[in-house]
């Protein structure tokens, strides 16, 4: 454990000696190359960047270390770098040419926690550009100035090592340091942090971002969310967004080389392109707040999830993902909270069994699970329910007879398999009906796997008044927000 892990205090705690607790890291499992889809995004256009409020530089970003205060709605200010333009980095000032393209950047302290988030994957070769001339450095070599002279130049992996341009310059992981934040941009995206060139098996490599959680966050909670969203939803937003990545990055596989991708597979990143004024003022107001869940005084974080519309009934993390059972990631009855969104209901889909069967194959092969030898799908049935009525698993019984159960997330993950443009279920919020030849999936609500934070209930209750603090507690009972740094 870092010293990062070692210490939260609890924000919300009825005592006023800000008690400090243990972040334990037991309990957490390590990644399973299996897991479901933890977090879908929204169905709808995804968000585009707003045209952020230039203009007035505030009140400096407070100096580091900074005091953990015991108070959950505290504004930190925030530094921008206006059109002239000044990007501050800790007591340096860098200027940082290319004004009329360049986004306001917020300040992240010194202290944030990183996570690792990879870009691109099995890659021969990217398109490296600067704004201002990076350093790098090769295996254990000492940093090296490069200057790319303003051009977009080839970074790739070659039998004897890479090649930027035509130079040579050694083997190993190749790491990439900006000058200032955002001024190298891979493949024509910037992003804040920096870059490592992982080799992988095959003479491919893997591009990873190692970047602060809250620069990370800026890049991913305009990603996740509507423009025109409350604000009390987007940090609602940040703040579970802020747990999830750091309960990903605290309890992955120790000889990984990264912890999150930069899709639905993890959270949707955007790098400094996807970031909003918005979204940095609510990854800003809400700071190093995370939620947990424990008894007093041994508060742990958990997977934060999140997803679109629940549809009226949450779902439990066991249920959907066969997860050990925990307090806060238990269904919900919700009612019509979230029937703002356009699939809080859908109309019947309809697939041939055929098709299941040739998805549920495909899906099984990829996850190494029995479906990959299944027979010919004859029927689908729901096998169990939540409390609430809403499916928590399901049977499929093949042509001889034998009956395959998964719980509800996997069975959707398995019926949408290879679905491209054809039908697919938007949940696993629905009931199957077996007419001849084919499954029709009636009574749909809501979109994504429904555990944890549903974003269409936090719109709602923010747009009805609700504080960010009360959402996200409402979403995972009996849990605790704190200051995690
Ligand atoms: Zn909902």
């Amino acid at each position: 454990m870092d010293n990062f892990g070692q210490r939260i205090r609890s924000i919300l705690s009825s005592s006023r000696d800000s008690l400090r607790h243990a972040l334990h890291k037991s309990g957490a499992r390590q990644r399973e190359s299996t897991l479901p889809t933890p977090v879908l995004r929204l169905a709808q256009e995804p968000a585009t960047a707003e045209n952020p409020a230039r203009g007035s530089t505030t009140e400096p970003a407070s100096p580091s270390p900074h005091p953990i205060t015991n108070t959950l709605l505290s504004r930190r200010s925030i530094a921008y770098a206006s059109c002239g333009v000044v990007l501050l980095l800790g007591a340096s000032a860098i200027f940082f040419p290319g004004c009329s393209q360049t986004p306001i950047h917020t300040i992240v302290p010194p202290g944030t926690p990183q996570v690792r988030v990879c870009l691109l994957e099995k890659r021969v070769r990217v398109d490296l550009s600067a704004t201002q001339s990076p350093t790098i450095q090769v295996g254990n070599s000492a940093p090296t100035a490069i200057e790319l002279g303003g051009s977009t130049v080839p970074v790739a992996l070659t039998a004897s090592g890479w090649k930027i341009g035509e130079t040579p310059v050694g083997a190993g992981e190749l790491r990439i340091n900006p000058a200032s934040e955002g001024s190298v941009s891979i493949e024509g995206h910037a992003y804040r942090g920096r870059y490592r060139l992982v080799p992988r098996p095959g003479g491919k490599f893997d591009v990873i971002n190692d970047v602060d959680v809250d620069g990370y966050l800026m890049g991913v909670v305009a990603k996740e969310m509507f423009p025109d969203w409350h604000e009390e939803a987007y940090r609602a937003q940040a703040i579970v967004a802020r747990t999830y990545a750091i309960y990903v990055t605290r309890t992955g596989a120790a000889d990984a080389s990264y912890d999150l991708f930069a899709d639905t597979r993890s959270q949707v990143y955007g790098g400094i392109a996807g970031e909003t004024a918005k979204a940095r003022a609510a990854v800003e107001a809400t700071r190093g707040v995370v939620v947990a869940y424990g008894p007093p005084g041994e508060e742990k974080i958990f997977k934060a999830y999140f997803s679109s519309c629940c549809g009226g009934i949450t779902q439990s993390s066991a249920d959907a993902f066969g997860d050990p059972l925990e307090q806060p990631l238990t269904a919900q009855n919700v009612g019509s909270l979230c029937s703002a969104s356009k699939h809080f209901t859908w109309p019947a889909v309809t697939i041939p069994n055929a098709e299941i069967t040739r998805r549920m194959r495909l899906w099984g092969a990829a996850n190494n699970a029995p479906e990959k030898t299944i027979g010919d799908v004859v029927h689908v049935d729901v096998l169990s329910t939540n409390p609430f009525g809403r499916p928590a698993s399901f049977a499929i019984t093949d042509s001889r007879g034998l009956q395959y159960r998964l719980a509800s997330e996997d069975f959707r993950l398995a019926v949408n398999t290879d679905a491209s443009g054809g039908p697919r279920l938007l949940s696993s919020f629905c009931k199957p009906v077996n007419d001849k030849g084919a499954v029709r999936f009636t009574d749909g609500h809501g979109f994504g796997h429904g555990v944890g934070m549903c974003q269409w209930c936090a719109q709602a209750q923010a747009t009805s008044g609700m504080p960010h603090e009360q959402i996200v507690l409402k979403a995972f009972p009996k849990a605790v927000l704190v200051h995690a740094y």
